[in-house]
């Protein structure tokens, strides 16, 4: 027999628990911020929602497009980077893609250093080429090279400072003077400097961000890293400090519905008011591992650029140790493991390290080491670098010795030098 459904189970109202008239009092101060979490926002009419002006802060129209939470950790990573407008993505890479495909058309070529960070090159070869972008790697150390690349059709300089991997400090001031006489927009992947170690809209240190100082046209910026400070959070940045051009990239940015999660700029927000102090410990740290690699015979080579000798010292020491002694100079380096040894020696090397992990990304609180084959990486090889195989570390916020003594434990084992 067929059982009766008409007397189904009586819907119990819950439009006052939604409806509540209840609102908490609006001033509440703590030393952590709210997080807003939203994909409608209400407008109390429909004047005020067709009058809402969507392209700047003055009120909220939809999650997408900000919420008291991510425009305030715009403003503080403004503020970190010495800029005037933000915009979040979800990744350190979609910063990277924002900038190029907000600036960039078909017929226009762009620039990027022949030691890029590796997806942003592999965005040029991909997506960029099959829009009909064309793209060409110019020599990093040498600007000679770069006012040589650029032809009419050059609507983009990627910077990076120092390149991913095999960390040579360019000249950037230089680079950056040489796109402005061409009148070439300038990104920077300011990743490694955080706006900690040199400021990208004030590059002389003359304080006078913005007029008449040397600046980039925009900064992008993994949030992943220091930022995040903890492994967790994927997010990145692009800072600017002109209105026009803000807008440009906000527009693509709200075509392509770029939006970062709530929870994670709140982790983001957590993080930042201890960046600095991170930042040095990381910094000193490396600089304690980079000295004993010194004065190992199996380093053929130290690239870290706070070192005499490193590939781009002395841009460096101009930009960001204008104080001699105080700069700052990250938590990476890499060392040329001398060409005696074997590629399976030097995987084995790093096996056998028990603090450091075997991981991509850096920023975090936990030691990471990653071997590179530079030679599938470049045009060609690079003068500078001496043959051998490639191993990038990043410090994490372990003690230095505890980390030296892990270093000598795996160098003894697996790259003997008799
Ligand atoms: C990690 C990194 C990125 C990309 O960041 P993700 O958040 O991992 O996408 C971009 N540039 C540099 C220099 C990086 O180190």
């Amino acid at each position: 027999m067929q059982k009766d459904r008409s007397n189904s189970p009586a819907m119990p109202s819950v439009t006052g628990l939604i409806h509540h008239p209840y609102t908490p009092p609006d001033t509440f101060a703590a030393p952590q911020p709210g997080v807003f979490k939203a994909s409608t926002v209400y407008f109390p009419t429909v004047a005020d929602m067709r009058q809402r002006e969507w392209k700047d802060k003055s009120a909220y129209t939809y999650g997408l497009h900000g919420t008291p939470t991510t425009y305030l950790l715009e403003e503080r990573l403004c503020s970190l980077e010495g800029g005037l407008q933000c915009l979040l993505v979800p990744s350190g890479l979609a910063a990277l893609a924002l900038v190029a495909l907000s600036v960039l058309k078909t017929g226009d070529e762009v620039l990027i250093p022949d030691n890029a960070y590796g997806p942003n090159k592999a965005l040029a070869d991909g997506e960029l080429r099959h829009f009909g972008i064309t793209h060409r790697f110019y020599d990093p150390m040498d600007p000679q090279d770069l006012s040589r690349q650029i032809t009419p059709n050059t609507r983009l300089v990627w910077l990076e400072a120092p390149g991913s991997v095999s960390m040579e400090f360019p000249d950037l001031p230089e680079m950056v003077r040489r796109c402005r006489e061409r009148g070439v927009l300038c990104a920077l992947d300011n990743t490694w400097g955080a706006g900690l170690a040199f400021k990208p809209f004030d590059l002389l240190g003359d304080g006078a961000a913005g007029e008449g100082s040397l600046a980039v046209d925009i900064s992008a910026h993994a949030l992943t890293k220091y930022p995040s400070g903890g492994g967790d959070v994927l997010m990145g940045s692009v800072i600017t400090r002109d209105a026009a051009l803000h807008l440009q990239l906000k527009l693509c940015h709200m075509r392509l519905g770029l939006g970062v999660a709530a929870n994670d700029a709140e982790t983001v927000l957590r993080s930042l008011p201890s960046i600095g102090l991170r930042y040095v410990a990381h910094d000193q740290t490396a600089r304690a591992l980079a000295a004993w690699w010194q004065a190992q015979p199996q380093c053929a080579q130290l690239m870290h650029p706070a070192f005499e000798g490193a590939p781009g010292h002395v841009y460096w020491q101009a930009l960001c140790d204008r104080e001699p002694g105080t700069g700052l100079a990250a938590g990476l380096f890499s060392v040329m493991i001398d060409a005696r040894f074997s590629q399976a020696q030097v995987d084995a090397f790093c096996d056998g390290l028990k603090l450091f992990k075997i991981g991509y990304s850096w920023g975090g609180p936990v030691s990471l080491v990653v071997p590179y084959d530079i030679a599938s990486m470049r045009q060609a090889w690079p003068g500078h670098l001496k043959p051998g195989t490639l191993v990038r570390f990043s410090t994490g916020l372990e003690s230095a010795q505890d980390l030296i003594l892990d270093l000598n434990q795996s160098v003894r084992a697996h790259l003997p030098m008799v």
